[in-house]
């Protein structure tokens, strides 16, 4: 990324960013730290949080790591407590993290599994944003990162996109509740060639078709979709709440 063609409009401010040592989450940690956040990044396994420390210090940026597996309630506290005792305050959370365990049906789909779906990719932000709020300062800001697939639930992610269409709903319930002081909002990202999409964009027949079905007749990067969210999280967008930019190349989702 170029540092000369980005702005500072997070000089001062504080930003979590879950599930953020690699792919999306990662990128929108650099981008909101090149534009001068200090960021709190996290993930499950803490060697992955020390490389990603490394990469953002070496860029310049103010960081602090924690190992934080979201679905655990020890860990989140943790999180936000370690992150208000060095930084002071909160001024963005970036909500990243997901699971997509199986490729089942939805009536396939083992209860254990659709727990699991609901605890990490939905209720895991709930809860987050509970530990965070006494936090959030007047003017914050929260992002969810949904999915296309939260519009067009396809077959072999039909229940991860159901829960990712319940982000698009919590981000509607969440900007009133939180209004005035805290704007929520949420970003769909398209197919971006991450670990997570591995399954999917690997296979250079399905990577084709999904580039097809783009207007733009290519996937995402890790910058589209950071651009995005540090657009909803700064106060460029300090008049949008409750919204969802949805970030997939011209791929179907709604009028
Ligand atoms: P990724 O490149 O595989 O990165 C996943 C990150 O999440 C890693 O840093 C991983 O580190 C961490 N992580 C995994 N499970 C976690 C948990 N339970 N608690 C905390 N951290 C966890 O994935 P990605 O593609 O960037 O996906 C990020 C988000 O974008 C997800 O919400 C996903 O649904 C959404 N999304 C992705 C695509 C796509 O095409 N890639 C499309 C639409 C939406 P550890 O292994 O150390 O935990």
């Amino acid at each position: 990324m170029e540092k000369t063609k980005i702005e500072k409009r997070f000089q001062g401010k504080v930003a979590i960013v879950t599930a953020s040592t690699q792919g999306i989450g990662f990128g929108i940690a650099e981008r909101l730290g090149l534009e001068g956040a200090s960021v709190v990044v996290s993930s499950r396994k803490q060697k992955n949080v020390d490389e990603a420390v490394e990469k953002l210090r070496e860029k310049g940026i103010e960081v602090l790591g924690l190992a934080c597996h979201v679905s655990n309630a020890q860990h989140r506290k943790n999180l936000i407590d370690k992150a208000v005792e060095k930084y002071g305050k909160i001024d963005v959370i970036v909500s990243n993290a997901a699971a997509n365990p199986s490729v089942d049906s939805i009536l396939e789909t083992q209860e254990s599994v659709l727990d699991k779906l609901w605890e990490i990719n939905v209720k895991a932000s709930i809860l987050l944003l509970k530990d965070a709020a006494p936090h959030l300062t007047k003017g914050s800001s929260v992002v969810f990162i949904s999915s296309i697939a939260g519009y067009h639930p396809q077959v072999g992610m039909a229940m991860y996109g159901v829960t990712k269409t319940a982000l698009l709903g919590l981000t509607k319930a969440l900007a009133a509740e939180m209004a005035p002081n805290t704007r929520v909002n949420c970003v769909a990202p398209g197919f971006v060639p991450t670990h997570f999409a591995d399954f999917i964009t690997k296979d250079k027949a399905t990577r084709n078709r999904i580039e097809e079905q783009t207007l733009l007749n290519r996937l995402g990067t890790t910058n589209d979709m950071a651009a995005a969210t540090a657009f909803l999280a700064s106060d460029d967008a300090s008049y949008i709440t409750g919204e969802t930019l949805v970030v997939a190349g011209g791929m179907p989702s709604r009028l």
